[in-house]
């Protein structure tokens, strides 16, 4: 058995690309060629060298002596804060804009909560010279204005969705829009491993740089590419598809993703999605999302921007149901105390995101003897503000 995708674009029972008629012939042309693309050594040569030289890869994986000495384990933090745009976000988004290069698009549409995407998405576009425009609710707009501006300097136009809850979602009906009326020139650049079939597995190969890269530092500093535990935070998944990637198929290393539980999985403020999800379509995959009886998606809350959202990749709804992976549910609190104490441990600040799987050390005993690889999604900078407000700094 593999937890890689099938032939099909399904991971067990989920994923599959189920979307309007309109859209077939951008998403089949995606399909048809994004494997192609990828092998070729042209764009291997340009994939790696902007890695290398623009988001300054490889990241660290740095050993955190003091947080291991406090949980009596081996910590090593893989260090994707220190990519450029401060998360691993940009791996994927340079991937995808070199494949749009490709397929001789001239114009790149996203859709962004947080705007951590947008931003991303935005960074290589500047760097390409092409067209970016980015979708994002109305109330999202003005909850994120530094990511609006840092989106307008790099040259994007942020488009609010004025429909719905003015949020992702609708963010994402927009981009659907805007792509099957342009179908031609346009790349829609998806930020997780979320969306129809060949989406999730195409980003999970441009993240899978991450494990690539922890295999080779873990075989120099501990002889062995194998941990005995890989940790990784889950909004839509992407950090943690890419942390996985080489493990997936390795049953001696064990899998930990985390999720936002908000004020609690019961407090109906929360973005657990494989606890609470039940099975359905979004965003044109098959998947787990929380979602009303009648089967409308419920609005996810979390404290961390980058975790709220409803679904999760169609690849960590199978490693839930046939438990490949442990999920773990990590509250606000629990996780902005985990947050603060990395900073006062380590002289590192992360992302809140990134603070739900620190907080796994609380809620789970490791043997002194386990090598643990935590994935440090992302750096604070972006959260000094609901730090400072939670804290009261
Ligand atoms: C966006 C984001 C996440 C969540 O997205 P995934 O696709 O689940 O990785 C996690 N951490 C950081 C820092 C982010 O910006």
């Amino acid at each position: 058995m593999s937890y890689f995708v099938d032939k099909k674009g399904y991971y067990g029972e989920f994923g599959g690309a189920f979307i309007p008629e309109m859209l077939y012939p951008n998403v089949k042309e995606l399909e048809d060629n994004y494997l192609k693309i990828m092998q070729e050594p042209d764009f291997q040569k340009e994939f790696q060298e902007l890695l290398k030289e623009y988001v300054g890869r490889p990241t660290p994986l740095y050993f955190a002596k003091r947080l291991s000495e406090k949980y009596n384990t081996k910590i090593y933090l893989k260090r994707e804060d220190l990519c450029h745009t401060g998360a691993h976000k940009v791996n994927n988004t340079i991937g995808q804009i070199l494949v749009a290069k490709k397929l001789g698009k001239s114009r790149v549409i996203a859709e962004t909560g947080a705007g951590q995407h947008g931003v991303a998405t935005a960074t290589v576009c500047a760097l390409m010279g092409i067209e970016c425009v980015v979708y994002m609710g109305e109330v999202d707009i003005a909850r994120q204005a530094p990511n609006v501006a840092r989106m307008k300097m790099l040259g994007a136009k942020v488009v609010p969705a004025l429909s719905g809850s003015r949020t992702l979602k609708d963010a994402t009906n927009e981009a659907i829009r805007d792509w099957i009326n342009n179908p031609v020139n346009t790349h829609y650049i998806i930020g997780s491993v979320v969306g129809p079939h060949p989406y999730p597995d195409m980003v999970a190969r441009f993240q899978s740089v991450i494990s690539e890269e922890i295999k080779k530092q873990l075989l120099e500093k501990e002889h062995t590419e194998n941990p005995d535990y890989v940790i990784a935070c889950v909004g839509g998944g992407s950090n943690a598809a890419g942390a996985f990637y080489h493990y997936l198929d390795e049953d001696n290393v064990k899998l930990i993703a985390v999720e936002a539980a908000g004020l609690g999985i019961n407090s109906g403020e929360s973005a657990a999605t494989s606890v609470l999800g039940k099975e359905g379509i979004i965003h044109g995959s098959k998947t787990l999302l929380m979602q009303s009886k009648d089967g409308q998606i419920t609005e996810p809350y979390s404290i961390s921007a980058g975790l709220d959202y409803p679904g999760i990749g169609p690849l960590h709804a199978h490693l839930y149901k046939s438990k490949r992976a442990e999920f773990i549910s990590i509250t606000d609190a629990e996780a902005m105390d985990a947050g603060l104490e990395l900073c006062q441990l380590e002289g590192i600040i992360p992302a809140i995101e990134s603070a739900h799987a620190l907080a796994v050390f609380k809620m789970k005993k490791f043997k002194k003897s386990d090598v643990v690889v935590l994935n440090l999604s992302g750096r604070g900078d972006k959260d000094l503000d609901t730090y400072v407000k939670y804290f009261k700094l």
